[in-house]
């Protein structure tokens, strides 16, 4: 089902001021896609949410649903949350500690009226979907956390919603275990074929989850497109840092080629992608992530992308090094096979790839 969003705008009045909470916000959600808001806290993920799902009502725009407008405030119409056919799993998993299993994923349709056996045949139904099969009369209060997860995307998936929404649904469990549930809810909800709308500030959740991630500052959407696009290839200095670590670093453009240019930095002169088709002359910023520089045995700085510098900040994390690389007076963040010889200190070069740096307008 897709979800249209055409000039959304929510402003709140608190202590004498006005917050804009979502200006302005104009996107399509494609049917079956797992569509990720994400952003830094405060940014207006939760109110956009709560707006589709009807639970708040914007001052301007227009929400639509497949082919229905469920809410516009230039046609006054408001469609209610439980008739627009949502479902809907909370940060608290919002399931009733006093009862079972049954009767929280249940719940819903027993609001519906329908008959019993019905129920009865759907809640075992859902129950099997989210592997949960048998825990019909387990009480909700001796269930794991991941496992309250999986009862509370039952009871939002029971109804057999057009489009389900999750608003930060990970954020209370545990590191390893949101790692798991993460991959599975991938695999599920991409069997299921429904849209799906996700909040969260975990970049890699997003990164993990998503068809399509948006990147939200102060009420707007600033970039939207595929994880791969959004990491290796944004279009903002703040989504590139946003998404991901990044070395961010501001030059002039001295020459370009048909995909490259060339950008005079504090640091020397760095060849990347110009894939903005920024021309000679304009200030840009050159983003490298830190597992794109590498150590090298090439000492020749004339060559390209080729860096002298001296090793800081050296912690060792298992997998790789972390640390920083001082050139001049700029610090780039790196990460470093755990088998090289390293040291604080070491005086070493380092290069990159053009294909694996890209510039950005600042
Ligand atoms: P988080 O990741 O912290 O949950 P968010 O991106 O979901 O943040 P929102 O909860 O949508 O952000 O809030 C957007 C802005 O609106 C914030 O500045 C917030 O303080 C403000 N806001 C949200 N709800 C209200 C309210 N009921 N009254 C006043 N201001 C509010």
């Amino acid at each position: 089902m897709e979800i249209k969003i055409k000039g959304l705008t929510k402003l709140y009045h608190s202590e004498g001021k006005i917050i804009k909470a979502l200006d302005d916000v104009n996107l399509t959600i494609g049917d079956n896609t797992i569509f990720t808001l994400l952003g830094p806290s405060g940014c207006g993920k939760t109110t956009l949410l709560r707006s589709i799902v009807g639970l708040e009502n914007p001052d301007i725009g227009e929400i639509s649903i497949g082919d229905e407008i469920v809410w516009s405030k230039e046609k006054n119409i408001f469609i209610p949350p439980e008739k627009r056919g949502l479902g809907m799993v909370f940060q608290t998993y919002a399931i009733w500690p006093h009862m079972n299993v049954f009767d929280n994923v249940g719940y819903p349709l027993q609001n519906q009226g329908m008959p019993k056996d019905e129920i009865k045949q759907r809640v075992a139904e859902t129950l099997k979907l989210v592997q949960l099969e048998g825990f019909e009369h387990r009480p909700a209060t001796k269930l794991s956390g991941g496992q309250q997860q999986r009862v509370a995307l039952a009871r939002a998936l029971v109804a057999k919603p057009k489009v389900i929404l999750f608003d930060e649904p990970l954020s209370n469990l545990d590191a390893k275990l949101r790692e798991e549930t993460r991959k599975e809810l991938r695999t599920f909800l991409t069997g299921l074929g429904i849209t799906a709308i996700y909040v969260t500030h975990d970049r890699i959740e997003a990164l993990a989850l998503s068809d399509i991630i948006a990147v939200m500052r102060a009420g707007k959407i600033v970039e939207m497109g595929s994880p791969k696009k959004i990491y290796f290839n944004s279009d903002h200095p703040f989504v590139a840092d946003f998404i991901g670590r990044s070395n961010l670093i501001e030059g002039v453009i001295t020459q370009c080629s048909n995909r490259h240019a060339t950008l005079k930095t504090a640091i020397g002169d760095i060849i990347g992608l110009n894939t903005h088709h920024l021309t000679v002359g304009e200030n840009a910023i050159m983003c490298i992530r830190p597992e794109f520089i590498k150590l090298t045995h090439t000492n020749n700085t004339k060559e390209k992308n080729i860096f002298k510098g001296v090793m800081q900040n050296l912690v060792f994390i298992g997998e790789a090094y972390e640390g920083d690389i001082k050139i001049n007076d700029t610090l780039l963040t790196t990460t470093i096979e755990p088998t090289e010889d390293i040291h604080e200190g070491s005086e070493i070069f380092i290069s990159f790839s053009m294909e694996h740096c890209f510039l950005v307008k600042s």
